[in-house]
């Protein structure tokens, strides 16, 4: 008995997917998952403040552009990844960690422009809370980025990156090893927002999901039959 975990994309098409995994004694087992469409929660921001990002100039489309292609393969699907450092549920990014937007997956549209769906989860968090990384691992990248505003990429192994937004500033560099726990930068309003809070990402084996699932005790997760 036990766990087991298989990261479901936002994205990923209604239906039934045969997914396999092999034993520590090489036995291979499979079971059946049924994905199923839950419609999209919309959001319409409107007057949204910071105006180059209603118009993007075609300086900050071609910069956006540029810092996707970085981000791309940080993200993305690995064929071999490395082993996991972090365990499960993964720590709060913040201290005392408030409820969630809710807004995981969200479909928007900006002062009425269809933008892309929501990445992460959101949470109401003031200007100068310190960010916490979820779990142990590597920074992969921290930058300065045109959406995504101050940003910081770990990596926890095992193909789970998690990814923290719009921080006024970060204290870790790629390359540099993180534990649990650690500070990594705190709380702010840059990049594309309508006010401070921390934006939480979760990508495993480049599937895009809600890290609220890692967040909570697996023994709170409903059952699956
Ligand atoms: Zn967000």
């Amino acid at each position: 008995m036990g766990t087991c975990y298989y990261p479901v994309d936002m994205d990923m098409k209604s239906g039934s997917y045969t997914i396999s995994r092999r034993t520590t004694g090489g036995k291979l087992e499979t079971a059946q998952i049924i994905v199923t469409e839950t419609p999209c929660r919309q959001e319409d921001l409107k007057n949204f403040p910071k105006k180059e990002f209603v118009d993007v100039s075609a300086v900050n489309q071609a910069r956006a552009a540029k810092e996707a292609a970085v981000i791309g393969p940080l993200i993305g699907y690995k064929p071999s990844v490395r082993p996991a450092v972090f365990d499960l549920p993964v720590g709060k990014p913040v201290k005392n960690l408030p409820k969630g937007e809710g807004n995981f997956g969200a479909c928007r549209t900006l002062d009425g422009q269809p933008r892309d769906r929501h990445t992460g989860q959101d949470y109401p968090v003031s200007v100068g809370e310190p960010v916490l990384s979820v779990g142990n691992g590597r920074v992969v990248l921290a930058a300065s980025h045109f959406y995504s505003g101050n940003a910081v990429y770990i990596d926890h192994g095992n193909g789970l990156i998690s990814e923290y937004f719009h921080l006024k500033g970060f204290s870790v560099k790629a390359d540099q090893t993180v534990t649990k726990g650690q500070r990594i930068g705190v709380v702010g309003e840059t990049g594309r927002v309508t006010g401070p809070h921390l934006h939480l990402g979760v990508r495993w084996h480049g599937a895009c999901i809600n890290p609220g699932f890692l967040l909570v005790d697996p023994s709170d997760l409903p059952e699956v039959k």
